[in-house]
């Protein structure tokens, strides 16, 4: 199965990161105002993360 990568570079890390939410099986999660973390144990590869950061972010991998 795909896995997500996250650029961490990309994200200004400088807001609550909506991804938390977006994410249907709590795989994101956010310390701060931090690039959020994947954790790849829950990701079902959904690509709703993808779609939805602003800044590209994410992507499969
Ligand atoms: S939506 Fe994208 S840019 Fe915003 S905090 Fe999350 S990963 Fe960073
Ligand atoms: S691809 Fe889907 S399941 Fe995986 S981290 Fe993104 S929103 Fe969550």
């Amino acid at each position: 199965m795909s896995t997500i990568k996250i650029d961490s570079a990309k994200c200004p890390q400088d807001h609550p990161c909506p991804l938390v939410s977006v994410c249907p099986v709590g795989a994101i999660s956010q310390n701060g105002y931090g690039a959020p973390t994947i954790d790849k144990e829950k990701c079902i590869a959904c690509g709703r993360c993808i779609i939805t950061c602003p800044y590209h972010c994410l992507s499969f991998e």
